[in-house]
């Protein structure tokens, strides 16, 4: 049997080994399919990183696809049952790196477009793909820059669907509609190095933290809302010490993160954080890496459209959830954009013998064309 447009097309991306920031000429194979529907091209090199905008159409509403041709490393190939680059079916799953994350998806959007262009070559609004290949990595010079210049002149996304794979045990059970924010401190608390037999002439570090920190963990932030769960507060890594049992450390390292909820602002956080240090009279420095804001789409076309599709291919209603890491979404968001991802299991995505279900591609196509003809027809 032949493999489906779908399948094919997912297999091609697949085979080419685009770890991050590498593409490797999969948006190339995307292009040459949009150009042949009338998409314009733009592509987007910063630094090393290269990324397309495909725009058909010059009306409002703008309507894209977002995603990534950049996947994670292999991982060590000895624990793949099939070589992670060469794109293989077993029972009913298509295997390979890339698989699920996201280039299952990228496919399902490509001849979900032909589909729909084919049966609507004159659709209202425009549609456009946002499509990068640093997602995996720093996130610096992808889905931010490209938007940073869509902004500039004033190009405006209306709604935007971002592949990434967000279904739990089947396509379509459960939708992001929003994502928490990010936010990391990195926190020196500072002491006096010493012996440990004369503790009076240093000054614990460790010791000074600790009671602070145990407030900072058991601290409840907030309750959460509707939409997203309670703000949580993780300690990441701590270091101290010489490595010798006779010294007392100087300084004590400890790195923590937020994941948080549209409940509190990063000023909350950082005025809470300070005070509970501040109270517990450490001497300190404490540097913030900001990754992202919370956002929402909790209403509008693009999420009815996208619950209904969804309700039409599986007879039953989407899950909503803003759980999981942070996404793409969160640069496209920030424009006032509505954002939903929906793509395929994520069970398997960053492990070894990574698979996505070859059933649930082809259903994800038909959920992507329903969308559109829901969103533009
Ligand atoms: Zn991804």
């Amino acid at each position: 049997m032949s493999d489906s447009p779908v399948i094919a097309l997912a297999k091609d991306l697949i085979s080419r080994q685009s770890v991050t920031p590498a593409d490797a000429g999969c948006q190339d194979v995307m292009i040459a399919r949009l150009e042949k529907l009338g998409f314009r091209i733009e592509t987007m090199v910063f630094e090393d990183t290269t990324n397309f905008w495909a725009r058909r159409g010059t009306e409002a509403p703008l309507f894209v696809f977002a995603g990534h041709t950049d996947v994670v490393p292999a991982g060590p190939e000895t624990q793949w049952h099939t070589p992670p680059f060469e794109p293989t079916v077993i029972d009913g799953y298509l295997h390979g790196r890339g698989a699920a994350d996201m280039k299952g998806s990228l496919a399902c959007m490509v001849v979900a477009i032909e589909r729909f262009v084919a049966d609507n070559p004159d659709h209202k609004g425009s549609i456009a793909l946002l499509i990068t290949s640093d997602e995996e990595g720093p996130f610096i010079n992808g889905t931010t820059r490209v938007v940073d210049t869509l902004e500039a002149r004033q190009e405006k996304i209306d709604m935007c669907i971002v592949g990434e794979p967000s279904s739990t045990h089947e396509v379509g059970d459960v939708v992001k509609n929003g994502r928490r924010g990010s936010i990391t401190g990195d926190l020196i608390v500072k002491g006096v190095q010493g012996h440990v037999a004369y503790p009076h002439l240093a000054d614990n570090p460790v010791h000074k933290a600790m009671p602070a920190l145990a407030e900072l963990s058991a601290t409840i932030w907030d309750n959460g809302n509707d939409y997203f769960p309670p703000t949580s507060f993780q300690i990441a890594n701590v270091a101290a010490g010489t490595g010798a049992s006779n010294v007392i450390p100087g300084e004590f390292h400890v790195q923590f993160n937020f994941r948080f909820s549209t409940e509190l602002t990063v000023d909350d956080i950082k005025r809470k954080v300070h005070s509970v240090l501040d109270a517990h009279g450490l001497d300190y420095d404490l540097i913030w890496t900001f990754s992202g804001h919370p956002f929402l789409t909790d209403e509008g076309t693009l999420l009815e459209a996208v619950v209904s599709a969804i309700e039409e291919v599986n007879h039953k209603r989407p899950e909503l959830l803003t759980t999981g890491g942070t996404s793409d979404g969160r640069f496209i968001a920030r424009t006032g954009a509505q954002v939903v991802e929906l793509g395929p299991v994520n069970a398997t995505i960053h492990k070894v013998n990574e698979c996505v279900k070859i059933a649930d591609l082809e259903k994800l196509t038909d959920m992507y064309q329903k969308v559109m003809e829901k969103a533009l027809a």
